[in-house]
């Protein structure tokens, strides 16, 4: 019998969602939507609340001095996880969504103008497109896409021909949260560069899955969400070179991001300060810090080898289904494996998964261009992380077999 390669059984220990019941039976393959929470950042986030609630970088007093130093330890903490070179590079946001759209609407709005391209892929979630869309409305920039092969990996043969010096940002996502295919993005930063174009990396899946060096790929901007990588809900950051983040306008206006106001004018704070208007998600960004904590203390050559084992046993599994196909078949790809059957709804299929403690994702992904691309209007999404074993698997097949059964 084969083995998990990462002790589950002990991981699955530190999240109380998985141990609710005796049975201890939740089989929850969903992480590339949120994934579950250790007991380390929600105490850390309970603490927070119960010991020293208090706003950050205003007060005199000992709460306040005690939350700002916690917050901006997590600032410290993401600067190295994401080897960032300075805390001034390390903006908080609501999320990766937010992230994008702070890009969008300050570095964009600033720099881009009528006849300009931006180049994105056609496997984004919508917080990658959307915000492009509303620019390409409001100022007449132009959208060009990096299509999708049949297997779900991007078409990189003409590159130079989607490349001009009318190119101004490429965004592309470093992981598809709908087909799990890891896209080459170093060498599609090497490529932009060449045209003088910085890139934007959406790192919102790649994070759970692999140590990323905003240093070594060379992304002008890296997104990403606290919610994917074991931390709070409604907090994520943005990784801007320096360089840029000096010359973009700020993005929202208010308390905690000017230096001096008068009634006739107005001077900005230093980064990253410029770009975190109003009072923050305090205990999020707290909260944040421990699941990096947590991160940090994984093995992570293992947890790669534990996903790869994951991917290979359930693809293995679910090719045992008559009438199961595959969509997405990237060479390249994390713990990710979205399916259609040709007789039985994707809709059907995660409801009575349900029923038998199986909690997986249906529809389009928030990636409707994709599922375009490849023909389907949504798919099954099953999703690993950390605390899934082999033995979640077995549970999931045996479900997805009497459910298959039922509709037969
Ligand atoms: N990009 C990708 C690739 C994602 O998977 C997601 C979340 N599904 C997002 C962006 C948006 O993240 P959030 O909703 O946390 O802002």
């Amino acid at each position: 019998m084969q083995k998990d390669i990462l002790d589950c059984v002990k991981i699955r220990q530190d999240f109380p969602v998985l141990n609710q019941d005796d049975s201890n039976n939740l089989v929850y393959l969903d992480s590339a939507a949120t994934t579950q929470k250790p007991m380390c950042v929600i105490e850390k986030v309970s603490d927070f609340y119960k010991r020293y609630n208090s706003n950050v970088h205003r007060s005199a007093h000992s709460l306040s001095a005690m939350a700002t130093e916690n917050f901006e330890h997590t600032r410290l903490e993401l600067m190295k996880f994401l080897n960032a070179k300075s805390t001034s590079e390390i903006i908080f946001t609501s999320g990766a969504t937010e992230s994008i759209n702070l890009v969008a609407n300050s570095f964009a709005r600033a720099f881009l103008k009528e006849g300009d391209e931006v180049i994105l892929t056609e496997m984004e979630h919508h917080a990658n497109i959307v915000p492009w869309q509303i620019l390409q409305d409001e100022i007449g920039i132009k959208l060009k896409f990096i299509k999708l092969n049949s297997n779900g990996d991007l078409d990189l043969d003409n590159l130079d021909k989607i490349f001009n010096h009318k190119t101004k940002l490429l965004g592309v996502t470093a992981m598809s949260n709908a087909l799990g295919t890891i896209n080459p993005v170093k060498k599609l930063i090497s490529v932009a560069h060449k045209y003088n174009t910085p890139v934007l990396v959406d790192g919102s899946q790649a994070v759970a899955h692999y140590r990323v060096d905003v240093q070594e790929l060379d992304c002008d901007f890296f997104v990403c969400s606290a919610h994917k990588i074991y931390g709070p809900t409604g907090v994520g950051v943005l990784y801007g070179k320096e360089s840029l983040l000096e010359k973009m306008p700020p993005y929202q206006a208010g308390g905690e991001m000017i230096e001096r106001v008068t009634l006739a004018k107005t001077s900005f704070a230093e980064l990253p300060y410029k770009f975190e208007a109003g009072t923050p998600n305090i205990a999020g960004v707290i909260g944040f810090g421990a699941a990096l904590k947590y991160l940090n203390r994984l093995d992570w050559e293992k947890v790669k080898l534990h996903e790869a084992e994951l991917l290979e046993y359930g693809l293995n599994q679910l090719k045992s289904f008559s009438g199961l196909k595959f969509v997405g078949n990237a060479k390249h790809r994390g713990a990710v494996i979205s399916f259609v059957f040709d007789d039985i709804h994707a809709n059907d299929i995660g409801t009575m998964l349900d029923e038998f403690g199986v909690a997986v994702r249906v529809g389009h992904h928030c990636a409707m261009p994709a599922m375009r691309a490849l023909g389907v209007s949504s798919t099954v999404r099953v999703s690993f992380a950390i605390y899934n074993s082999l033995s979640d698997i077995d549970k999931f097949i045996a479900a997805l077999r009497q459910v298959v059964k039922v509709f037969r």
